[in-house]
């Protein structure tokens, strides 16, 4: 069971849910879980495919608008539809809600890269009949999206029709009423061309203001019965009809390619039609082991199991199967908040990336982590720009949410003043560079990302008693807004700088040419670095002498104290009951912030003040952010406080399988999945990279009779078992290598597994 993910449910609620939990995807394409027969008239369904970085631009609306707020956004766009199949038996067209639904079970097989709905259904005049809809969306050719329906006749029937349609007609989803779902700008595509081709329907469409353009080529193939064949064009959709008479069993397999702009440049129509060809003698089954053997791949690398918990191992493997789906594999894309599962958050980028996901990718597919900074990096020049659209002298300021770079928050107070985003970025091109200790990467890209953030931070920040200062920013918890001195946000600041320091160092260590070429490069001169160097040695933590903690920020500790307790279970998230600005005069956090920042950075605070924070900041904590739970949860494991780190834990682990959010149907929640990960390596295993080594600190809950999972370290493969008592290390791959458990150094080699009492 821990490899599938099934389900039989038939309400709107759950259906709605299911459309984002059974959504497939490659990181280009992703195409959500509908029904391809449709739903009755009354029924909600968010039908959607998308392209990562597809998007549209709008003017972003404001009643006043002030200095250097965004004139546009940008926006996923929803486009072509290629989902929808009819089938009509003796002429009763099927859906699952007319007639009685004999048996019903829809599968995700996370080995097998596809998805399965069986049907035995018996129709309003009370024929038999089984359907088996499976679909895939490829790993290995990321323009196709494949359909398999095969029909079986139980009753006897004289006739089943197929009309499978190729939609261009297509818009997205709005919701005025929630601020993480767009609430305007429905329809952002035009129809170019519809037409029903010798290779079968082709539809082209464009964006209205981008003019980015998308194709949808789709064959059909017919693998067993007799038909007759008619199409009907009417401009903007295609409908190819299949009548099969007599019929008692009927195949029918539909490759729909995907092309877009980015990527495929002028010519879309052959660009689709080219991946057609390749695959004229392809069946679906040739693409089911395809899936299964690029599965196989990341697996063996990125697998967790867990022993003890069936419900927990399938949580785990369904977060890493959604992250892998998820995950832009290109230089124009990244991962979106809720990936290519749904439209909440449009479709845009934040530092979900960098603090909760890219880690999962850079332990395990170091290549998917090096593209996704890649990708980052190629927003550099944007950062820079926006940094003098807001009135710095310099530097680089990331957005806080975008796709192609530019910031497309409206909402500056938890929006653009997040400017941790840009230490964030910093933070993860460090991670990188600890994790493959490849100085060539820091040479070609990080040290330019270093430098300019630093050079951020310096100009916002300022020296006062002999102190750095941030004033007005907003850190990762958005309940407070816009206030001096950040504690998250100082820390991380000070690690950018400190880093930008290093990275030329290092540099210069390896390659003193190749750090003149890159001096001359970003114009650096000695004087700067020691500037950057002295702002990190004197930054300003603030901390609290009373209750022994860093304070979230110079005025928090100051303000009153939320009485969460007294709140009503209906008014949360508070963000969707409360103003703002009630929020900000409260003690009230909607996710981890300073508990967050002894995560990242733990070195920069003794043991005793982490307790007393974590003691502190649990209390007035929401979670409302589900980027909150697994930070509490691996802080917790690292404090002892077991019960804690376990039950946050199962919280990450299911929080979209059982819909605890209340909103997976916008999308899933790709940074919890992330934490899902984070979590287990992180806080069950005690994993942390240090400059020299690693540190593992297991502990197995008591719950669990066995945590295993595999990691990539400096061209290693390292597996770690966590078993009741004692810990396992397996070097699988690489050079031997000194790690450090409970404080204790270890030689481990390929020799032999190294077990060690825990
Ligand atoms: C969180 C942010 C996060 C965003 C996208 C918000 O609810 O507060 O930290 O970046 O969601 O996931």
């Amino acid at each position: 069971m821990s490899w599938k993910i099934q389900d039989n449910h038939m309400n709107q609620e759950q259906l709605l849910v299911n459309e984002s939990l059974f959504a497939l995807g490659n990181g280009y394409l992703g195409v959500r879980g509908n029904f391809e027969e449709g739903y009755t008239e009354d029924m909600t369904s968010i039908r959607g495919t998308y392209i990562n970085a597809y998007h549209d631009e709008t003017a972003m609306e404001y009643g006043e608008k002030l200095h250097g707020f965004p004139d546009t956004q940008q926006k996923l766009v929803n486009i072509i539809d290629s989902q929808t199949i009819y089938i009509y038996v003796d002429g009763e067209r099927f859906t699952m809600f007319e007639g009685d639904i004999l048996s019903y079970t829809r599968t995700l097989h996370l080995n097998k890269g596809y998805s399965e709905r069986e049907i035995h259904w018996k129709s309003p005049s009370g024929k038999e009949v089984k359907f088996r809809f499976q679909r895939l969306v490829s790993f290995s050719r990321k323009e196709l999206f494949a359909q398999k329906v095969t029909i079986e006749a139980v009753s006897e029937t004289n006739e089943i029709v197929i009309t499978s349609a190729v939609n261009g007609d297509i818009s997205n989803f709005v919701d005025p009423s929630d601020p993480r779902v767009a609430s305007g700008h429905a329809k952002r595509l035009r129809v170019v061309e519809a037409e029903a081709g010798e290779t079968g329907p082709t539809v082209l469409n464009e964006t209205y203001e981008t003019k980015l353009r998308v194709c949808c080529a789709s064959n059909s193939v017919i693998n067993s019965g007799d038909y007759n064949y008619n199409v009907v064009e009417n401009g903007s959709s295609i409908e190819e009809i299949f009548r099969f008479t007599p019929a008692s069993s009927v195949s029918f397999t539909r490759f729909n390619i995907f092309t877009d702009t980015y990527r495929h440049g002028e010519d879309l129509k052959h660009a689709a039609w080219h991946v057609q060809n390749e695959l004229k003698s392809s069946t679906f089954e040739d693409l089911i082991t395809e899936q299964t053997d690029y599965l196989n791949a990341f697996w063996s690398k990125a697998d967790i199991e867990i022993e003890g918990d069936d419900s927990l191992q399938q949580g785990i493997r369904f977060n890493l199967y959604q992250l892998l789906q998820s995950a832009g594999k290109d230089s124009v894309s990244n991962i979106s908040a809720k990936g290519l599962s749904g439209e909440g958050y449009e479709g845009h980028y934040f530092w979900d990336t960098e603090i909760y996901m890219f880690p999962v990718f850079l332990m395990t597919q170091p290549e998917i982590a090096k593209q996704l900074l890649l990708h980052r990096f190629s927003l550099l020049d944007d950062a820079k720009s926006r940094a003098m659209e807001v009135g710095h002298r310099q530097g680089a300021l990331f957005p806080w949410r975008t796709i192609t770079g530019s910031e497309c928050s409206g909402f500056f107070p938890a929006g653009t003043a997040q400017y941790h985003i840009s230490a964030d970025i910093a933070y993860s091109f460090v991670q990188y560079y600890l994790v493959t200790k490849d100085v060539s990467f820091l040479r070609d890209y990080g040290a330019e990302v270093l430098a300019e953030t630093a050079r951020l931070w310096i100009d916002t920040g300022h020296e006062k008693d002999g102190k750095f200062l941030i004033d007005d920013v907003t850190g990762p918890d958005e309940y407070t807004c816009i206030v001096n001195n950040n504690f998250y946000t100082n820390v991380m600041a000070k690690n950018n700088l400190k880093w930008a320091v290093k990275s030329l160092e290092l540099i210069k260590e390896a390659d003193q040419q190749a750090f003149e070429k890159l001096a001359g490069k970003l114009n650096v001169s000695e004087a700067e670095i020691r500037e950057w160097e002295q702002a990190a040695e004197k930054m300003y933590l603030p901390y609290d002498e009373s209750l022994g903690i860093h304070a979230q920020d110079d005025t928090f500790l100051n303000k009153q104290v939320w009485n969460l307790e007294q709140t009503p279970a209906e008014k949360f998230p508070l963000l969707l009951h409360y103003h703002p600005l009630t929020l900000y005069r409260y003690q009230v956090c909607k996710q981890a912030d300073t508990v967050l920042a002894h995560f990242l950075l733990e070195d920069e605070a003794d043991l005793e003040t982490i307790r007393r924070s974590y003691n502190y900041y649990e209390k007035v904590t929401t979670h409302d952010s589900s980027l909150s739970y697994c930070v509490f949860s691996i802080m917790a494991a690292k404090l002892g406080y077991d019960d804690k780190a376990y039950n946050y834990f199962i919280e990450t682990a299911r929080l979209d399988l059982d819909n605890t959010h209340k909103n997976t149907k916008d999308g899933l929640h790709m940074a919890n999945m992330g934490g899902t990960w984070l979590a287990l390596v992180y806080g069950f295993a005690g994993l942390r990279v240090k400059e020299d080594s690693l540190l593992f600190n297991p502990r197995l809950p008591l719950q669990w009779d066995k945590l295993k999972f595999t990691i990539q370290y400096m061209g290693r493969t390292l597996q770690v078992g966590l078993h009741k008592g004692k810990t396992v290390y397996t070097l699988n791959e690489g050079k031997e290598l000194v790690i450090s458990h409970k404080g204790e150094k270890v030689t481990v080699s390929k020799e032999a597994p190294v077990e060690l009492n825990s």
